[in-house]
């Protein structure tokens, strides 16, 4: 049986306004063939079937760069972009493919990971992306790392101000950090306006939406960074998630 993915041309339409190449369609399907074989050795993913492999990773990874409906016009230039906790490559592979522009440095703590996705860049002929192995903790105090991006991506790392650490030390000024989530509570805005102000950023939007093929709801909270993230964050190992700000 071959695992063929789905093209989903007019989704990609629909709500991104956008439609693969033949050369990127061609990328996806290449990628969810080394994901499925890589799971048998490392735990990349639980989602295998092609219409969930579709969904909650590829149209989840690009909803993200894309609020309101439009992929951020600066990732047509040579933005240089983050994702923190690429695990098995989301959103950060899907992305690579998706603005070849892009400067992408996909981050994980673990090596593992971090070579499978290097095998995933060689395989897929991707030039426009790097791999770091570090923890988001000390990479945000490197000087070559800080300051450094004008996006960071981050799904499934964390709570949402931890994600907020994470990101904003990383960001240049006026830079955006996007954090995917799926549900969001009025609680949550809250406790992260306080940590966000700490960190020298303001929220600016946080987006719902429903994905295409099993109607779930999600979100994608917008972060600007406005002002200079004082020196003591991102603390030390271990305790921007033991002590959330
Ligand atoms: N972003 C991917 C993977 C999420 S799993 C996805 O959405 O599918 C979380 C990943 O974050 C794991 O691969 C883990 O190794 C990594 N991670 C957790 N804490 C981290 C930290 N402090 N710095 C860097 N990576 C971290």
């Amino acid at each position: 049986m071959t695992n063929l993915l789905p093209e989903m041309a007019e989704i990609w339409q629909q709500t991104l306004n956008w439609q693969p190449t033949v050369q990127q369609q061609a990328q996806f399907q290449r990628l969810y063939e080394l994901i499925l074989k890589g799971n048998r050795q490392l735990n990349l993913t639980r989602i295998t079937d092609s219409q969930e492999f579709w969904e909650k990773h590829l149209w989840d990874s690009l909803k993200g760069i894309a609020p309101q409906g439009k992929f951020i016009p600066s990732l047509q230039e040579s933005v240089s972009v983050i994702d923190i906790g690429t695990g098995a490559g989301f959103p950060g592979v899907p992305v690579t493919i998706t603005a070849p522009n892009c400067q992408i440095t996909l981050m994980d703590s673990t090596q593992k990971k971090i070579t499978f996705i290097e095998k995933i860049l060689t395989e897929l002929a991707l030039t426009n992306a790097k791999t770091l192995v570090g923890r988001a903790e000390e990479i945000g105090q490197h000087p070559q790392h800080r300051l450094a991006y004008d996006i960071a991506l981050i799904r499934a790392v964390g709570a949402v101000s931890v994600c907020a650490e994470y990101t904003l030390p990383l960001l240049k000024q006026g830079g955006l950090a996007i954090i995917y989530r799926g549900n969001w509570t009025e609680d949550e805005t809250t406790a992260l306006q306080n940590a966000v102000k700490l960190l020298g950023g303001v929220i600016e939007s946080i987006e719902q939406f429903t994905t295409p093929l099993s109607h779930s709801i999600r979100h994608c909270v917008y972060l600007r960074k406005i002002a200079t993230t004082p020196v003591q964050f991102p603390r030390a190992i271990g305790v921007p998630s033991q002590k959330p700000l």
